[in-house]
């Protein structure tokens, strides 16, 4: 079977942890795997398709797991405004986001600079600045395509 651009193998997964000195464990390998297929999804959302690989797992155990690869290194964690935390195996490029204001769909975007932090700040007021998360806003294709139908959040959406 093709694997997405950022998929996870299950020999991936267990390298992954075996890599960051962490127990090669079922629902661990589940999460990783689940998270290469779909990048971005919430702890809500790699509970369910965990669940539906593994059977019965808890959602706390799912959220335990998402913790400890994110504490490991292994998943990032972004948390745009107003959403669920997300979370990705792509991990370590600096990679940033584009999310529609609509749907909550989420996309990579490239860091044109290619290394952090790819912006500075116009007063730093003496940090060492490591890293710039930037979330850019706006409609996705899909969404763009619904701008005149009234919708009951279109006030919201606008301010
Ligand atoms: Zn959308
Ligand atoms: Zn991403």
């Amino acid at each position: 079977m093709p694997q997405p651009e950022h998929g996870v193998t299950t020999d991936g997964a267990r390298q992954m942890l075996r890599t960051a000195g962490m127990r090669v464990t079922a629902a661990r390998m589940a999460v990783l795997e689940v998270l290469g297929e779909h990048p971005h999804a919430t702890a809500d959302t790699v509970a369910k398709l965990v669940a539906t690989r593994l059977g019965s797992v808890s959602k706390q155990a799912v959220y335990d797991v998402l913790a400890a690869c994110t504490g490991a290194g292994l998943l990032r964690r972004i948390e745009p405004a107003g959403s669920a935390a997300r979370f990705e195996t792509r991990i370590g490029d600096n990679h940033h986001h584009l999310v529609c204001r609509r749907c909550g769909r989420t996309e990579d975007v490239d860091c044109t600079v290619g290394q952090r932090p790819c912006l500075t700040p116009s007063d730093d007021a003496g940090f060492a600045v490591e890293e710039a998360e930037i979330v850019f806003w706006g409609l996705c294709p899909d969404c763009q395509g619904q701008g005149t139908i009234h919708h009951h959040n279109t006030k919201e959406l606008q301010s």
